[in-house]
Order: C-alpha cells, then sequence, then structure tokens
C-alpha cells in the first residue's frame, strides 16, 4: 500500500468515481475509508465515525464476520476460479443456488441464475422476460413497465427502467417500449391524495390504464422495487404491490421484484415481496448476498418461467445470456457464509424491532428540525427527506445537503446524500445504543443546518 500523501494527492485525480461530477471531485475530494469494524469505518485521518449507509445498503452484517472472511480465504485456496458456462460448473455455486432456491421458496422462486451485481440480475431478468413471451410463442410482448422514481441499475436495460431523470437523461436514446407510471409517495404525491390506501389505488389504476393503452399482449413485464430505494425510500402502501400482482395475473404480465437493496432482511421480512405476501415471476437480488465482501448478485425464477423454459426444446430456450462471473466460486462461498450468518442471527428479526426505534428517534427529529419535510422508513432502511421551506417543499440544495453530512460526519456518524433525502441503510446488526448514536449525529447534522 502506498503511504498516506499518495494516497491523499492522488484522491480524485485519477478516479472517477460512480455518481459523482469529475470536476467536482477536486474541489470536495472523497472520504477514503481506511478500516471497518463492527458498524463503524475508520478513515484516512484515522477517525472511526458509525457507518449509517451500510457500505452502500449491502454490509448488512458489519464489517467483521470472519466466517465470510474465512469462506472467502477457503476457496480461494481450493478453487480461486472456474466458470460456471455451459459444461462446467462449481460446488459452491451449486450449493448457493440450492441455499437460495430454499431461502426464496416463499417467493415461489425454484432457479437461481447468478450474476457479478445488482446491474446484472436487472438485465438478466428483463433478458428473461423477453425471452420467456417468445418460448410462449408471444413475441410481441416485449415492453416493459415500472414506476416513476424507481432505481434499476446502470445498464442500458436498466437504466431504461430507471424513473429517475438524473439516471437517465444523459444516456438517452434507451430503449424502446418502455413506460413509467406513478410511484405511491404520499409526500411528492402525484395524485394530491393524502391517504396512502387511497393513493396506492390510484397508482394502480394508472398501471391499468397503461396495459390497455398499450394493449396488454405487447407488455413483456412490470418491474418495481418492493420498497423505492435510491428513489428515496418511497414505501408504498402494503395493498400496492399485492394489487400489482392481481393486475399482472389478469393480464398475464411478469412481475419482476427488484429486490437487490430489500432481499435479505433490510425491510424486516426475508424479502420485500414475502412482507405484503406476494410471489414476483423473478426477483434480482444482489447486495446483501455476501454483505458486500464480494461481488455478486442473482436473478431467482420462478416456476411457471421455469418450467417453460425446461420443456423447451426449440433453439428460443437455450440462454444466449451470462457473465464470465456467473457463478463466481469465491463469491458463491462468500454467500453461502453470509446466509447462514443472516439467518444465525436473525437480521430480519433486528431489522424490524431496531428499525421501529429508529422510526420514532426520526419522528423526534422531524418534530424539532423545521428543515426535514419528510421521514420514510421500513426496517433498516429510511430517508429523511431535507427542504428550504416546508409548506413549498422547495429541496434542499446540495450546499445544505453537505452542511448536514459533513457536521453529523464530525459528531461521529457517516451519512450517505442523495439529492435532498439523506438515506439511512446501516448495517442490520446494529443494536439499540448504536441506534441512538446514529440519530443523535443526524440530529448533530440538523442542527447544523
Ligand atoms: N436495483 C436496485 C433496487 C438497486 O438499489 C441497485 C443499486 N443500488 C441496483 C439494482 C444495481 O445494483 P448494482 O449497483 O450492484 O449494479
Amino acid at each position: 500500500m502506498r503511504d498516506t500523501n499518495f494516497l491523499v494527492e492522488n484522491n480524485a485525480r485519477r478516479i472517477w468515481h460512480p455518481m459523482a461530477h469529475p470536476a467536482e471531485l477536486h474541489d470536495d475530494p472523497p472520504r477514503v475509508v481506511m478500516k471497518g469494524e463492527g458498524a463503524y469505518v475508520t478513515d484516512l485521518e484515522g477517525r472511526t465515525v458509525l457507518d449509517a449507509v451500510g457500505g452502500l445498503w449491502n454490509v448488512n452484517l458489519g464489517y467483521s464476520c470472519d466466517p465470510i472472511k474465512k469462506a472467502i480465504a477457503d476457496q480461494l485456496d481450493a478453487l480461486p476460479y472456474y466458470s460456471g458456462f455451459r459444461g462446467t460448473s462449481t460446488g459452491p455455486s451449486i450449493e448457493l443456488a440450492w441455499e437460495l432456491t430454499e431461502w426464496f421458496s416463499h417467493e415461489g422462486m425454484v432457479r437461481a441464475f447468478f450474476t457479478s451485481g445488482g446491474s446484472d440480475s436487472v438485465e438478466t431478468a428483463l433478458r428473461l422476460a423477453r425471452q420467456y413471451w417468445k418460448i410462449r410463442g408471444q413475441a410481441d410482448r416485449t415492453k416493459f413497465l415500472a414506476l416513476k422514481k424507481g432505481y434499476h441499475g446502470t445498464h442500458f436495460g436498466g437504466a431504461s427502467v430507471n424513473g429517475n431523470a438524473n439516471f437517465r437523461r444523459n444516456y438517452e436514446p434507451l430503449l424502446p417500449g418502455v413506460f413509467h407510471i406513478p410511484a405511491p409517495n404520499a409526500y411528492r404525491n402525484p395524485f394530491d391524495e393524502p391517504d396512502p390506501e387511497r393513493l396506492a389505488t390510484l397508482c394502480v389504476k394508472a398501471l391499468e390504464d397503461e396495459i390497455t393503452f398499450q394493449g396488454a399482449d405487447t407488455i413483456a413485464a412490470f418491474i418495481m422495487e418492493p420498497v423505492l430505494g435510491a428513489g428515496g425510500v418511497i414505501v408504498p402502501h402494503e395493498s400496492f404491490m399485492p394489487r400489482v400482482r392481481e393486475i399482472c395475473d389478469r393480464h398475464e404480465i411478469l412481475l419482476i421484484a427488484d429486490e437487490v437493496v430489500t432481499g435479505f432482511g433490510r425491510t424486516g421480512s426475508w424479502s420485500g415481496s414475502r412482507g405484503v405476501g406476494v410471489r414476483p415471476d423473478m426477483m434480482t437480488i444482489a447486495k446483501a448476498i455476501t454483505s458486500g465482501y464480494f461481488p455478486l448478485g442473482a436473478t431467482m425464477i420462478g416456476e411457471r418461467m421455469a418450467e417453460a423454459f425446461e420443456a423447451d426444446r426449440t433453439s428460443f430456450g437455450a440462454i444466449g445470456h451470462g457473465y464470465t462471473y456467473s457463478g463466481h466460486p469465491v463469491g458463491c462461498a462468500a454467500g453461502i457464509a453470509a446466509l447462514a450468518e443472516t439467518k444465525r442471527l436473525r437480521l430480519d428479526e433486528n431489522a424490524s424491532a431496531r428499525g421501529r426505534e429508529l422510526a420514532s428517534l426520526l419522528e423526534d427529529l422531524k418534530a424539532r428540525h423545521d428543515v426535514v419535510g419528510d421521514v420514510r422508513y421500513k426496517g433498516l432502511m429510511a430517508a429523511v427527506e431535507l427542504v428550504s421551506d416546508r409548506t413549498t417543499k422547495k429541496a434542499a440544495d446540495k450546499a445544505l445537503m453537505k452542511v448536514v453530512a459533513d457536521a453529523a460526519y464530525d459528531a461521529g456518524v457517516m451519512l450517505r446524500v442523495s439529492g435532498s433525502n439523506i438515506i439511512l441503510s446501516p448495517p442490520l446488526i446494529l443494536t439499540t445504543e448504536q441506534v441512538r448514536e446514529l440519530a443523535d449525529g443526524l440530529g448533530a447534522g440538523l442542527a447544523a443546518a
């Protein structure tokens, strides 16, 4: 490792960071994180802070999970890599596929297609959806529907179904045949309907209207996050996704649940879909599958699709898609260990209990600080939306967001700013004391604003 001076001098000089403006990095260089322990990280200057971001919604087990580290080291010794392309397989990928199909059997998932991360998983799901309809002899079903404010990663397919202009505008034209409907966001309300259940009904109606307008027989799939994460932790009323499922069934449209964030206990259930009793046709997962210790994802495939593909003997059924690192044995070994720890520690229950504590502290902060326009949460995922004016709901600007994040950091808590939202997604191993510590740090940030 080069010395500290080298890192300081070259930070932002040789890297273009994701989701950052290359020109701004020079004036406002990223914090260099050097170490992690439990729910804490330490930066280049030796400052240790509570990680309220959980890496990037993924380090559910915190930074000191020895079983994952050991599984990775052991697998590196045994076999650092082999391909999963037709003709070869590896032990850890078989074992993890078994674990995942058991884990998500409640949601009706029967097969796993491994990827290197969330964007890959979304891309895989979109492709398999199209292919499914070709196998079924309905080749016109090519379109995708999605939610405004949804986030589905950065490949062209995922970017096309993304519902946020920030991730689209500079990369257009995107995939044709993608249409968006309003998300049930009670704060930035598409229908000015304050009642969450009635708002959900209106959004469901908008979905059905769009299906009628497009023609159901032209639509391959609808993709949604059970809780919209990057769009600002928008938590749909619990009736929303079940009703979306009904409508998809009525029009024979595939439902893809993007569970990249919500997949392993984050919302207080083992999946967002399970939390509202929905069985999607496919689930995209990544992030916490290895608790972030190794890049890995998967597209989980439900029974109806698996049967169609496996019964097909024509060229339509062959999967002409896959990644060099699909089923990477080291990633899969990490995944097996991460899932075992996640289950052993009942992280779903901890997310739910600590989430309730966090929610009540966030409501207190909202009551005390005018700069807070809205707080939204489910389990241990939350957003604090900042405004410069509560009445007009004018979004807080970048400078204000930075004041809050910097002051919170000085008070010992790492926050993540996304637009005018502070996104909270701490490790799911959090204790009650750490929930309070997080809220205190956030409170110090809000006070500075
Ligand atoms: N889907 C969702 C819901 C996500 O939140 C993300 C990433 N935050 C992705 C897909 C893309 O995952 P990745 O960054 O691992 O490619």
